[in-house]
């Protein structure tokens, strides 16, 4: 900011705050701090922080088209490792040599033959809340999710917490209604379901994509692909794969005799055997890659999935991976990072709470609440859910991202750290993993047993959300009563105090005969240029004192003027 440590500690100290020289401040004290000198504070991660060199712009016409990554999605036992699994194998006899024999987190299967053999990659630990983790770290590695759900059974807790995981992530969704070989599977009941959800499936008039299938006897799987082909071919997923590759790690771990094993997939660019490569605070270079065939390869282009050795370390998943121009770059950042984790690791984290959506809402464009509603049964859920959302007013908007009855899980935890999301619990607590992860990831977990006290205390918060609204507030009074002109400085007015304490950044507004004399434009603020008791300059001068004036870009003063200055205050708005 350009200012000396001297100032900061005394802006510290009218704030009650005694700091020394090489004391860390928290974030709240930094922005008040700031502010006092004019400056608006933005907080960015440790990752954004120390970016790797310059951000590769990409030219449109170097993007060429890529295959699409999809995750398998729903309730347990429902059929998504059947699903992958028969993917996976029947894909043997028509792709490459050699089966699917390692788990690298991720493989890539061909759809058609020859000429029109198109390629889609699969992650392969199913489930949403591998899926979320991602999303957590700032991971998008998903284009489709498909949903399973057995035709037999119907939509489940979990099928419902993927589809709230997958819309909360902006993925399209395509149902798979699986083991439609079993006696009682009756697709329709499923997509009546789903219709009731507000979720209406093609066949029924709606925009979501659906295949009946099964898994076990691969009935229709073939179908299921040309779908994600379909919905693949609308998003119209590009990539370049002519520059320096950014990925995303999908698992690491230590391998005797291998070291350091990082299954990744590459987002964009190509990277190749050798490229010095950095991943969150380890860095190193390629060693090899293999493919999930466990063959060796030199390069892995857009969303290919593939098992790199020589990171320096195992870093987590979700985790940016990226190449870099040499080893050292990658070093040098990878130790900086590792600094500035572990200084961030002694300081709170901010996200949202209750208490920080004012704070949030004065600072930048914070207008969207999410929530996470659970309770104990379905009817409190609904009324709840219902109740928030019409808290929702122009300037706020309030989303209940994913609601469902039961114990608060770690994925709500997961899915609230991802999207910025407080949880709400009516009648339920969270499980003891659930809680450790919320205070390891800053999630707030808000509990009540009364609806009503749920209801109030969002509306408060969001009270602090609403914009304030400004007020003047007069402060004090002086009167002019000599001009000097002066070559340079301009017009100095020589002064009196008649009422209230004058500071130096109070706003002022000049009077003549009872009229503002300055400015006259609305809006505008007039301001001090200076004010000097004696020939000092002063901050502050109290009532009955004199003083040296003079007024920033106004060189118009008389004597017998009144000098009104005053203060904008911000007044909290209610609902
Ligand atoms: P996941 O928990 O969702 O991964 O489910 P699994 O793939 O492990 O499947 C659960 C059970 O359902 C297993 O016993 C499978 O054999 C069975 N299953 C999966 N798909 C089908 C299917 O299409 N038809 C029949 N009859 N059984 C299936």
């Amino acid at each position: 900011m350009n200012i000396k440590p001297a100032d900061v500690i005394r802006s510290c100290m009218t704030l009650g705050i005694f700091v020394s020289i090489n004391q860390r401040l928290d974030a709240e004290i930094i922005e008040v701090v700031a502010s006092e000198f004019g400056h608006e504070v933005q907080f960015i991660s440790a990752e954004e922080q120390v970016e790797v060199g310059e951000e590769e712009v990409d030219d449109p016409k170097d993007m060429l088209p890529r295959q699409p990554i999809v995750t398998v999605m729903g309730h347990v036992d429902h059929g998504k490792t059947s699903l992958l699994d028969h993917i996976r194998s029947a894909n043997v006899a028509g792709g490459e040599a050699g089966g699917i024999t390692q788990h690298i987190g991720a493989y890539e299967v061909m759809v058609g033959e020859g000429k029109e053999a198109k390629k889609i990659t699969f992650l392969d630990t199913p489930g949403h809340e591998a899926f979320t983790a991602m999303r957590a770290r700032g991971a998008k590695a998903t284009d489709v999710a498909v949903i399973v759900v057995a035709a037999d059974d119907s939509i489940m807790p979990q099928t419902k917490e993927a589809i709230s995981h997958a819309q909360a992530a902006g993925v399209p969704i395509i149902f798979a209604i699986n083991k439609i070989d079993k006696d009682g599977a009756d697709p329709e009941r499923i997509k009546g379901e789903l219709a009731q959800m507000n979720l209406l499936v093609e066949d029924w008039g709606g925009k979501y994509q659906s295949q009946d299938i099964s898994a076990k006897k691969g009935t229709n799987i073939d179908k299921l692909l040309e779908k994600i082909l379909l919905e693949a071919e609308i998003l119209d997923l590009r990539a370049n794969p002519n520059r320096r590759a950014i990925g995303t790690v999908l698992e690491a771990s230590l391998d005797k005799g291998r070291g350091y094993v990082t299954k990744i997939l590459v987002a964009n660019g190509t990277l190749n055997d050798g490229d010095p490569i950095i991943a969150g605070e380890y860095s190193g270079k390629v060693k090899a890659m293999f493919n999930e065939r466990g063959k060796k390869v030199k390069t892995a282009g857009p969303a290919t999935p593939v098992l790199v050795l020589g990171l320096s370390g195992a870093p987590q998943a979700g985790e940016t991976i990226k190449e870099t121009a040499t080893e050292g770059e990658a070093r040098e950042i990878a130790t900086r990072r590792a600094q500035i984790l572990r200084e961030q690791a002694n300081r709170a984290n901010k996200r949202i709470s209750l208490e920080e959506i004012g704070r949030r809402l004065a600072l930048g464009n914070f207008k969207e609440l999410n929530l996470i509603v659970k309770g104990d049964v379905d009817g409190s859920v609904e009324a709840l859910s219902d109740s928030l959302i019409k808290l929702s007013m122009e300037k706020i908007q309030v989303n209940v991202i994913h609601k469902a009855v039961g114990q608060i899980a770690d994925s709500d935890v997961m899915l609230a750290s991802a999207s910025d999301a407080i949880i709400i619990g009516f009648q339920v607590r969270p499980s003891i993993s659930a809680r450790k992860l919320a205070e390891k990831e800053g999630v707030e977990i808000k509990m009540y047993s009364i609806i009503y006290e749920a209801i109030e205390e969002v509306k408060a918060a969001m009270e602090g959300m609403l914009e304030p609204t400004k007020e003047e507030q007069i402060m004090g009074q002086i009167e002019v009563r000599e001009v000097y002109k002066i070559s340079k400085v301009g017009t100095v007015a020589g002064c009196y105090v008649q009422e209230g304490k004058i500071n130096r950044n109070q706003y002022i507004r000049i009077i003549r005969d009872g009229i503002v004399a300055y400015p006259v434009n609305e809006g505008q603020h007039a301001e001090f240029g200076s004010l000097k008791r004696f020939k000092e300059d002063v901050k502050d001068i109290k009532n009955g004192m004199e003083c040296g004036v003079t007024i920033k870009n106004f060189n118009d003063i008389k004597v017998g003027d009144v000098i009104e200055t005053y203060v904008i205050n911000e007044v909290k708005a209610t609902l």
